[in-house]
């Protein structure tokens, strides 16, 4: 399954809790990555993290539950780097992770140690282990994502997304073995500019998905037209040219077989073309509904 950050984790929850850890595979989104204090975050490989080892916070939606902030505190009063919210308990992470990175140890290596560590399951790969950014053309000026999406509270408007790193970044080792290998593939509702798009912006991956011999279901990110958080909606409006399935699903051109769409949505199933929708309601709110959205997408999964 290709996800990216928290509304990702949502899905990635609901499918392994009825695949199983063992019979998942996530490839997770790196454009997000940031260097906050000389720290290496990796935000959407964070938030899967957190989620399958029951330590995320759902009811802020981010980050790890009973967080402090007593560093960030300290930061702040010192007059250091504090736009980006790193609390006390999550640090400890990107210490841990940082530190393997500058002794030369590949990001999915560390990944992995991580999950291992947090006695999650399922296995978690960066898409890459080079570096990948994404970047977001605005009317505004050009930012790097976390800039635009945290720091400016992703109030411009998305002319064009680029992903720095994309034309040289080779697919993390395990990803196309994952992929050549998978009974299914899934894309999560993520964002499909800013958390898919910079997956399959690493060719190899796109390839592997493109020559795929299973079917492969993406889950839309709206509900009603509208992005559930986020700015979804309002990319694909202005990217797409509107937000029924047809535009979520045509950001897949040629890598989807079917569309898991909700209720809301499902008036507007014109111009879908091959891509099979599948209808059901996709708010993600507690287990029941995380594995009812999770069933409607492994439902296609051939006998
Ligand atoms: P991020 O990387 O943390 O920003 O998260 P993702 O890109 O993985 O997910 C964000 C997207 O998930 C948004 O576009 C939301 O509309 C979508 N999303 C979040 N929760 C749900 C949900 O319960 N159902 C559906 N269908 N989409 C959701
Ligand atoms: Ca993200």
């Amino acid at each position: 399954m290709l996800s990216g950050g928290v509304g990702g984790a949502r899905f990635v929850r609901g499918v392994v809790d009825i695949a199983g850890p063992a019979a998942t595979t996530v490839v997770g989104n790196v454009g997000d990555d940031v260097e906050v204090l000389g720290l290496h975050v990796s935000p959407d490989l964070d938030s899967i993290l957190y989620a399958l080892a029951g330590l995320a916070d759902d009811r802020r939606g981010w980050g790890r539950a009973e967080e402090t902030w007593r560093t960030l505190e300290t930061v702040q009063a010192l007059g250091g780097e504090s736009w980006f919210a790193l609390g006390d308990l999550d640090l400890g992470l990107h210490l841990v992770r940082t530190q393997a990175l500058r002794a030369g140890e590949p990001l999915s290596a560390v990944t992995a140690r991580l999950a291992a560590a947090l006695g999650v399951g399922t296995r978690l790969l960066p898409a890459t282990d080079d570096r990948l950014r994404t970047w977001l053309d605005t009317p505004a000026g050009t930012f790097p994502f976390q800039e635009w999406f945290v720091a400016r509270g992703h109030r411009d408007e998305v002319d064009a997304v680029r992903y720095e790193g994309s034309a040289t970044a080779r697919s993390a080792p395990g990803t196309l073995e994952a992929l050549a290998g998978a009974d299914l593939i899934l894309l999560a509702p993520s964002n499909p500019y800013v958390s898919l798009g910079p997956i399959l912006a690493v060719e190899a991956i796109r390839a592997g998905l493109a020559a795929r011999r299973v079917p492969c279901v993406a889950v839309s990110p709206l509900i009603g037209g509208r992005a559930v958080k986020g700015p979804a909606d309002r990319m694909l409006r202005r990217l797409a040219g509107g937000t029924s399935p047809r535009q979520v699903t045509n950001c897949y051109k040629g890598l989807v077989d079917a569309v898991v769409v909700d209720e809301a949505d499902a008036d507007d199933l014109d111009g879908l073309g091959d891509v099979r929708p599948i209808v059901t309601r996709t708010l993600m709110t507690d287990a029941d509904s995380r594995r009812r959205v999770a069933e409607a997408a492994l439902g296609a999964v051939p006998a």
